[in-house]
């Protein structure tokens, strides 16, 4: 059964429709990336799915339990988050908020949870940081956390690299994969790098106000549109065949999630 079902989805601002007849499927374990030129309605459908912005028309059906409050998202980075003045610890807490329900206060359960994703996402020696202090990567980290800590079943990440360089960024890649792959969480994110989204997910949705295309990414990579799409969002540098590997090599530790190098990005702050 389908965690999401979008079925004819249309979403308009004031009557101006944005996305039209929109109609695709996210089942669990599935890594779907939705990709498109900016205005071509990616961050309203994210709303929808949120349940932040009803639909014209059409609906969405959530199936195999999941609640709309039960999605982990992963917003696109304000200049306001990035200055949250929280501990790491608090931010990765507020994932429980929303199954909290009336309580007042975070349960140990809360506790556990929060410690073990930190424990997960190699950041449990960050939990009495100041979020505004970490170094960019180390902030998506903390979000992930708290994204896991609101989900059992999927993942909602609005371009979650955007500002990280491409080491950073390689190593995020890595560790969404790997978040998949290992727990069988659905991912959905909304992304630019074509390249890493064709590489790593299982489905595309190429939206332009309705969908260009919507399959597997491998299917993806070999239609016209997505043949299309690749080559215009190559560098320069890249067109004459050059190579496509990502950035840098996620390092993956015994077992575990891809470790948090000191090396691949330069740290803002000393945490001694
Ligand atoms: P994308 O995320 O693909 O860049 P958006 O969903 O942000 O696209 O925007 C799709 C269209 O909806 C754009 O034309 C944008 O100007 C318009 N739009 C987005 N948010 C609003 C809003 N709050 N009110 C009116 N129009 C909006």
């Amino acid at each position: 059964m389908a965690l999401v079902q979008c079925e004819e989805l249309t979403i308009a601002y004031e009557g101006q429709v944005v996305v039209r007849d929109l109609s695709f499927q996210i089942h669990p374990g599935d890594y779907l990336c939705i990709v498109g030129e900016n205005g071509s309605g990616k961050s309203t459908l994210v709303k929808s799915l949120l349940g932040l912005k009803a639909p014209l028309k059409g609906r969405i059906v959530l199936g195999d339990g999941l609640k709309q409050k039960e999605i982990g998202y992963l917003p696109q980075q304000t200049d306001v988050q990035k200055d949250f003045p929280a501990s790491v610890q608090e931010v990765v807490l507020s994932g429980r908020l929303n199954s909290r329900g009336m309580k007042p206060f975070y349960t140990s359960r809360d506790r556990e949870q929060a410690k073990a994703m930190m424990g997960l996402l190699g950041i449990e020696g960050l939990n009495r940081s100041c979020f505004r202090d970490l170094s960019g990567g180390q902030k998506q980290r903390v979000l992930l956390a708290r994204a896991l800590c609101a989900t059992k079943k999927m993942l909602l990440l609005d371009e979650p690299v955007t500002g990280l360089d491409p080491l950073v960024t390689a190593e995020f890649y890595q560790l969404i994969k790997e978040v998949n792959q290992r727990s069988g969480i659905a991912v959905v994110m909304v992304s630019h790098d074509i390249e890493s989204a064709v590489r790593d997910a299982s489905h595309i949705l190429h939206l332009q106000e309705t969908a260009l295309f919507y399959g597997k990414a491998e299917e993806y990579r070999e239609s016209l549109v997505g043949r299309m799409f690749l080559e215009r969002t190559k560098a320069p540098g890249e067109m004459a065949g050059g190579s496509q590997e990502p950035a840098g090599n996620a390092e993956i530790t015994g077992g575990g999630m891809p470790a948090y190098t000191e090396t691949s990005e330069k740290r803002g702050t000393d945490f001694d």
